[in-house]
């Protein structure tokens, strides 16, 4: 008995051994997947959320951001800090803009607050390590952001074209008076 308890240990290894050594054969004649960072870089998804930057318009030669403030108030953990000033033309522009990453949390509150499409995340952006802390508080020139012609916004869809005014109603005449070439009816007892 004890004999084939014991031969039957060694076949039960045995079966243990092939079917994890089948594990490894087969995935050695698959075809491998490794990436050789950072020589070979996949693109990540546009919608990732590597970087924030300030939109830059080459076109007007300036910042989109008009100095609201909105980022700055949405900003949960404070690290939005901004100066603007009034341009002769009555238009309010950035002039200095500085961001914590440091403190940054990458919630997206501010980019959803700007209305003047003047912050963004960028994908292409995801080596952001630095060897000191400070390093991470960028300024307006650190976080300038030229937008690519393939990531430019669909253009405003055509307004509908307005309804026909409506026919002005019979009973919108004047009461007492009488639309021409009609008589009114004589008054009983005149
Ligand atoms: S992503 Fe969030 S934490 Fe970072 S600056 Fe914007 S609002 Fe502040
Ligand atoms: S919300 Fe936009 S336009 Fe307003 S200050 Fe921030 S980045 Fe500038």
């Amino acid at each position: 008995m004890g004999f084939v308890s014991y031969f039957l240990g060694i076949v039960k290894g045995f079966w243990n051994l092939l079917s994890g050594l089948s594990v490894t054969i087969r995935y050695f004649f698959k075809k491998t997947n490794t990436q050789q960072y950072p020589e070979e870089r996949l693109p990540l998804p546009e919608r990732s959320r590597s970087m924030i930057k300030l939109i830059y318009d080459g076109e007007k030669d300036m910042f989109n951001c008009v100095a609201c403030l909105m980022c700055m108030k949405a900003c949960p953990n404070s690290c939005i800090k901004l100066e603007g000033v009034r341009m002769p033309d009555g238009k309010r522009r950035m002039t200095n803009f500085k961001l914590d990453f440091s403190t940054c949390i990458f919630c997206g509150y501010c980019v959803e607050a700007c209305g003047f499409d003047a912050l963004t995340f960028v994908s292409e952006e995801y080596e952001n390590s630095v060897y000191k802390r400070g390093s991470l508080l960028q300024d307006e020139q650190a976080m300038k952001w030229v937008r690519p012609a393939h990531l430019a916004p669909a253009p405003e869809p055509a307004p509908a074209p307005a309804a026909a005014a409506p026919t002005p109603a019979v009973s919108a005449i004047p009461t007492g008076t009488s639309p021409a070439g009609i008589t009114p009816p004589p008054q009983a007892g005149a």
